[in-house]
């Protein structure tokens, strides 16, 4: 085992697998840089990877397993006092926002219920709303063509997750230090982080450096392809209204709305691929996001807009995370490239690394190899 283990990056895989290190007894430090751009402090918050359309084959297995998980994460958070999670089972409605994708709602009504029957969570019985019972739900709709309606659908705030972890684990005896983390090589082992001027003795890595974990790859001698994927995303205020209970509003397309308590609605969010890193609010990002919103939900066009939040995505090529042990090094373990995904996935994700950076195997029956680092390391 493992006896001093040391986390670059704060966001919410590296926060999981700092809370897991710390959970089983070992010593571990956390690194965080709090990039402007982190995505955790930006991510919406849709916990529900049943109702996705567009990822590969292998995402599902993994993401129906780390959404699975959650219930317990939560439940030991909640032991260790780590605070609120923002986490809820609101539902979801799958809207069709006009005559040809009401034609489609019946092909999509199927496939829910077959992912359910094939163990997705989060989902629950589909029932097929009229666009009255879909405004019931959620006022300020429009679903002409109707919505399907998944009761389980949940969501969760990144950032209080992100911080609830970080507070877990430094009642668990972890270490939280601010600053940029350089891992020192020797020969194939890191022994140590550098931070800020400081030194780290590490007999194990974890690499969770979001959308930055290439320049670490690189520092390492691993291909880690990983880029920023901009995404601008609003959060609007509706003072009148409680909206802790509305559902979570997604379709065919890949805008959604969801809410939190207080009137809090969050439309997002562009997906900007090739943005490099560049966290601004821009005029044409927050042009789509508005329109997009509004055509979902006209009747949020009174809402103020309280904030424009701006998060890089960590994007690998085929759109999977990368989680395993990195080629060719005996103690650094990668967990990035999570996407657009990485609230449900990432504090699985960071729980799977730490059981590797520990000396544990993963549970026989995950199969990990799409995952694998080494499926890059060719270039
Ligand atoms: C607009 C938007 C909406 C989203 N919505 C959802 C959603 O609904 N559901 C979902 O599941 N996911 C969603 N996501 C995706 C999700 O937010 C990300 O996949 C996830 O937060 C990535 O977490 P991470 O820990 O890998 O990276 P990050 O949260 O980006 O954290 C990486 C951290 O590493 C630090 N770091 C990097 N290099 C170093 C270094 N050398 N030294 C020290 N620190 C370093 C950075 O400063 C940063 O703090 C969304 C993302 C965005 C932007």
């Amino acid at each position: 085992m493992s006896e001093r283990v040391v986390v670059i990056g704060g966001g919410i895989v590296g926060a999981s697998a700092a809370y897991h290190v710390a959970r089983s007894g070992a010593a571990v430090t956390l690194v965080d840089r709090a990039d402007l751009g982190q995505a955790t402090a930006a991510g919406a918050g849709i916990i529900a990877p049943g109702t996705s359309l567009r990822p590969l084959p292998a995402f599902f297995p993994f993401a129906y397993a780390a959404v699975a998980a959650y219930p317990a994460l939560l439940d030991h958070l909640s032991a260790d006092g780590a605070g609120e999670t923002g986490y809820r089972t609101v539902g979801a409605l799958f809207v069709a926002a006009d005559e040809v994708e009401a034609k489609r709602l019946s092909e999509a009504e199927a496939l829910f219920t077959e992912r359910r029957r094939a163990g997705a969570p989060n989902l629950g019985d589909v029932v097929r709303l009229d666009e009255a019972a879909a405004r019931a739900l959620f006022p300020p709709l429009a679903a002409p063509g109707g919505a399907l309606h998944l009761p389980d659908a949940a969501r969760v705030d990144g950032r209080l997750l992100r911080d609830a972890l970080r507070r877990g684990a430094e009642r668990h005896g972890a270490t939280l230090l601010r600053g940029h983390g350089q891992p020192v090589l020797e020969g194939d082992r890191v022994t140590g982080v550098r931070v800020d001027g400081q030194m780290l003795a590490a007999d194990a890595l974890v690499i969770a450096g979001g959308a930055w974990s290439g320049d670490l790859g690189e520092a390492l001698g691993v291909r880690l392809p990983v880029a920023p994927q901009r995404g601008q995303i609003l959060h609007l205020d509706l003072p009148d209204e409680e909206t802790a209970d509305w559902p979570i509003v997604v379709g065919f397309v890949d805008h959604y709305l969801l809410t939190f308590p207080g009137g809090r609605v969050v439309a997002g969010a562009t997906r900007e691929t090739g943005s490099g890193f560049d966290p601004r609010i821009t005029a044409g990002g927050v042009h789509q996001a508005l329109g997009q919103a509004l055509g979902l939900a006209p009747g949020l066009a009174g809402a103020t807009l309280a904030e424009v939040r701006v998060g890089l995505r960590p994007a690998s090529p085929d759109g999977l995370p990368i989680l395993g042990r990195a080629p060719g090094l005996h103690n650094v373990y990668l967990a990035t490239g999570h996407g657009p995904s990485g609230l449900q996935l990432g504090p699985f994700s960071g729980a799977l690394a730490a059981g590797m950076a520990l000396g544990a195997s993963p549970p026989p029956n995950l199969d990990l190899a799409p995952f694998a680092p080494e499926r890059f390391a060719a270039g």
